[in-house]
């Protein structure tokens, strides 16, 4: 079997990065969560005043600051998954709350940001053997990806699941705030002018609306076995 690059991309909150997870688990890759490194970039933003009171974002301070910040992956051993790490700082809890959502895909939407990610996302799945998730790997960070998915569902399915989600984790959350988030992340993301939120041509869609969760791993195994062969 070759060691393959599996890009899986779609819109906000469709669970993405729980099927990616699972997938990368089962055959072995590695999982790599680019949504989280935007979070980082928008939690260094939140933390250093980089938002002014209009809303607007001071680009010079960011980009200095990016330019001296260590965005990293570290393995947790305690949930053999990785944690987002910010100079050192674990901050997997930080980035994913409503504050960091909400703030998010301006950020992701800044030029600079784009080509510094995308480099190091790029660095980190050359050999292959990978799973990345997140909204232009399969048209930007790596067109010749083997395997991509583009995974939809309708958006009130989404922010039910998203609702759900915080709740477990005992985070303050409203379904509606949730919802209005998704919608408006859905067109930030497909409208900006760098890398838009598209499917590849060559993508498989999958609207998981109605679908398990045991359905869509049958579905990307069955995809996987025979793109990997
Ligand atoms: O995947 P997740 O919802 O955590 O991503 C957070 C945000 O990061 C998205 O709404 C999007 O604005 C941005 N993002 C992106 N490109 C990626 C991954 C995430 O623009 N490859």
């Amino acid at each position: 079997m070759k060691k393959i690059i599996i890009a899986i991309d779609g819109t906000s909150s469709t669970g993405k990065s729980s099927i990616a997870k699972k997938l990368a688990n089962k055959i072995g890759y590695t999982y790599i969560d680019t949504g989280a490194m935007y979070r980082a970039v928008t939690f260094l933003a939140l933390k250093n005043g980089v938002f002014r009171p209009d809303g607007s974002i001071d680009e010079n301070t960011l980009d200095s600051l990016l330019g001296k910040a260590k965005i990293e992956f570290r393995r947790n051993e305690a949930t053999s998954h990785s944690d987002m790490y910010l100079n050192g700082e674990n901050i997997e809890r930080d980035i994913r709350g409503m504050e960091v959502s909400s703030h998010v895909s301006p950020i992701a939407a800044i030029p600079f940001v784009r080509r510094q990610l995308v480099l190091q996302q790029q660095i980190m799945g050359k050999a292959g053997g990978i799973v990345m998730d997140g909204r232009d790997i399969g048209t930007v960070v790596f067109p010749q990806a083997e395997m991509k998915i583009f995974m939809t569902a309708s958006p009130e399915v989404r922010a039910q699941r998203r609702y759900k989600e915080l709740q477990e984790k005992g985070m303050p959350a409203s379904y509606d705030e949730i919802l209005k988030n998704i919608h408006d992340r859905d067109y930030i993301d497909s409208h900006r002018s760098v890398s838009p939120l598209k499917q590849a041509d060559d993508a498989y869609l999958m609207d998981n609306s109605d679908m398990t969760f045991d359905e869509e791993m049958d579905v990307l195994l069955k995809i996987f076995n025979d793109k990997a062969r």
